[in-house]
């Protein structure tokens, strides 16, 4: 009989109740989402008028921070407020 085999299996069947689900619930989820907000525009072409979906864009609060003002399609939900952030700023607040 091999002991080390049948503890790692014991190990295995203990491990997904060995966190507990409020600990998963109480964290914040950092994610880079796409904005969905988004508001309707009327666009003259010569005769005929398009309507198109326009997303309302954010501004990325780590630009903001280095008094720049960028406009970003991205926002985070995880941080308070859901501020909109561009990849790059997105990375740099969070790692
Ligand atoms: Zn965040
Ligand atoms: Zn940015």
């Amino acid at each position: 009989m091999n002991l080390y085999d049948s503890r790692m299996t014991i190990l295995e069947n203990l491990l997904p109740q060995a966190v507990p689900t409020e600990q998963i619930k109480l964290k914040i989820q950092h994610n880079l989402t796409k904005i969905e907000n988004f508001k309707l525009r009327e666009k003259r072409d010569g005769n005929s008028t398009k309507i198109t979906k326009e997303i309302i864009r954010k501004e990325c609060k780590g630009y903001r921070a280095k008094k720049k003002r960028v406009a970003t399609l991205y926002e985070c939900k995880g941080c308070d407020a859901s501020p909109g952030y561009c990849t790059a700023c997105f990375s740099n607040v969070h790692s």
